[in-house]
């Protein structure tokens, strides 16, 4: 019988989530609920030195924005806790002294001056990269060239020491990615890597094999970045005697620069104008990065954008909602090749998901804008506005920034249109609709505000091309936007009335004859 899916997203706190990171916490959560498993945001903070403070509570808050939510982990507790490296670290040790017996770990004393010169020593000897392999750790300070006695010396003295893994000097390691198909690397290409730093933590390797293993972890879905360790992680399965339990791999495509040239970076963000992390995010350096989150992206749309980069679905369906990504989800479909960022399709299906989004919602959004503005309105009116302009914005930001003339009467006109719309016609039938409209409910609907203005233009013999433009500007400031008899009707008659009267006296002067 198959195991049950458990599968992780295990960040390590040093700095804030980017989008890619997001990705392959996304990709855990789609697979697990798509096999009814269980997903465990596991924090792989062993590595004190580059911990970065508020980097777990950003990771947290990320995933809760994107709705990402763990099944297991750091809050919401679970039978293979603690979910937090640095609360499982007597764990580890008891692993390492396990290799160490069974000869596959040993200590290492060497300083960090005497590792400088053994990597002297090699680069002088034209080796490319220097490592402390099966060669180089015969003439090194370790439990291999001391005596025995003189290792047991040196520990209880508490002179400093790792513990280091023997990578085997010739050995064929393979191992069956999911995305990637076999991958074959010889272990002379491998260095022996430290398994226990001096201080007496677990590096990166050990803790994280060991916890895959006790967490029961069935599949490791990762970036590409950590494709050069797997190696060493099949190594250690191998010397764990856990072969059989083994999690699958399934290493994630790059994600690149838009011009496909290098991976992409905080630089490029910068550079470009366009967010790569979730949400805003404060360094205690001052540092301060917008998010995809302030820039007014819905995080449906991000889940929906980040599915797509580096999965497919095989068809040319592009929008799914979040149960049809669970359904349609497959390792399988993921591409090798490192996937270019491309912002224009983030917008996209932004805007998409803004149209399909019901007003109500929406509203929500433009009510944040309007407190900071200091303007009351109400459910109603804020539902409507929104329903008028959701066909047109690409970020939340636009609804206000689109739509402010609903709430505050323009106080500048574009001056273009002035220079071409202006003209004495076009005040005429304005003085003769705000007269006309009078007559109209204070809440007249869109077809009486039409109505109402054939009646002038009629009267006075006028066609509708050559003032509408010259109406819309005093009602709104601008020369475009959604239907402009739908804007008077949210806006009313008295307000309708009044910002001709405005217009009329601000632009007095600049009439075209
Ligand atoms: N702690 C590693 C990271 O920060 C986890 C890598 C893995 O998933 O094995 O990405």
């Amino acid at each position: 019988m198959e195991k049950n899916v458990r599968v992780r997203f295990a960040p390590s706190p040093t700095g804030p989530l980017h989008v890619g990171g997001v990705r392959t916490a996304l990709y855990n959560y789609l697979f697990a609920k798509k096999h009814n498993g269980t997903f465990i945001l596991r924090i792989e903070d062993t590595d004190a030195g580059r911990l970065v403070p508020h980097a777990e509570t950003y990771i947290l808050e990320s995933l809760a924005w994107m709705g990402i939510t763990p099944d297991e982990g750091i809050v919401e507790g679970g039978p293979y806790g603690p979910y937090r490296q640095s609360e499982r670290k007597d764990r580890y040790m008891r692993y390492a002294m396990q290799l160490v017996e069974s000869g596959h770990a040993y200590y290492a004393f060497d300083t960090p001056g005497e590792l400088e010169d053994m990597r002297e020593r090699l680069k002088e000897a034209r080796v490319i990269t220097p490592q402390y392999n099966a060669i180089t750790r015969t003439s090194m300070k370790n439990s291999l060239t001391l005596p025995a006695e003189e290792v047991k010396e040196r520990i209880e003295s508490g002179i400093p020491y790792v513990i280091r893994l023997k990578v085997p000097r010739k050995e064929e390691i393979r191992l069956n990615d999911m995305i990637r198909g076999w991958v074959m690397v010889h272990s002379s290409t491998l260095d022996d890597k430290i398994l226990v730093k001096s201080d007496g933590m677990p590096t990166y390797h050990l803790a994280n094999i060991v916890d895959d293993h006790l967490m029961e972890i069935t599949h490791v879905i990762r970036g590409e970045e950590w494709l050069p360790s797997a190696p060493t992680h099949v190594l250690l399965y191998k010397y764990f005697g856990w072969e059989e339990s083994m999690p699958k791999f399934a290493h994630l495509p790059l994600l690149l620069k838009p011009d496909g040239n290098g991976k992409l970076s905080k630089r490029d963000s910068q550079k470009h104008g366009f967010p790569i992390f979730p949400i805003e995010w404060q360094g205690q350096d001052g540092e301060h990065l917008i998010g995809f989150r302030e820039e007014g992206y819905l995080p449906e749309a991000m889940t929906n954008f980040l599915a797509f980069l580096g999965w497919n679905p095989g068809t040319e369906q592009e929008l799914f909602t979040e149960q049809e990504l669970i359904e349609s989800f497959s390792l399988e479909r993921i591409n090798k090749a490192g996937v270019k960022f491309d912002i224009n399709k983030a917008q996209w299906f932004n805007q998409q998901y803004i149209k399909a989004k019901p007003d109500d919602e929406l509203a929500e959004f433009l009510f944040f804008y309007l407190e900071k503005a200091g303007i009351a309105a109400s459910q109603e009116k804020v539902a409507r506005v929104c329903n008028q302009l959701k066909e047109r914005v690409t970020l939340i930001p636009d609804l206000w920034q689109q739509g402010c003339y609903f709430f505050v009467a323009p106080e500048q006109y574009d001056q273009n249109i002035v220079n071409k719309r202006w003209t004495v016609e076009a005040t005429n039938v304005l003085s003769a609709y705000a007269q006309a409209l009078q007559q109209r409910t204070e809440s007249l609907s869109a077809a009486e505000a039409s109505d109402t203005l054939h009646q002038v233009l009629e009267a006075q013999g006028v066609k509708i091309g050559r003032v509408m433009q010259a109406v819309r500007l005093v009602i709104t400031g601008v020369g475009n936007g959604p239907d402009l008899m739908e804007i008077i009707a949210i806006i009313g008659k008295e307000e309708t009335i009044s910002r001709i009267h405005n217009a009329l006296k601000q632009l007095e002067n600049q009439v075209k004859i």
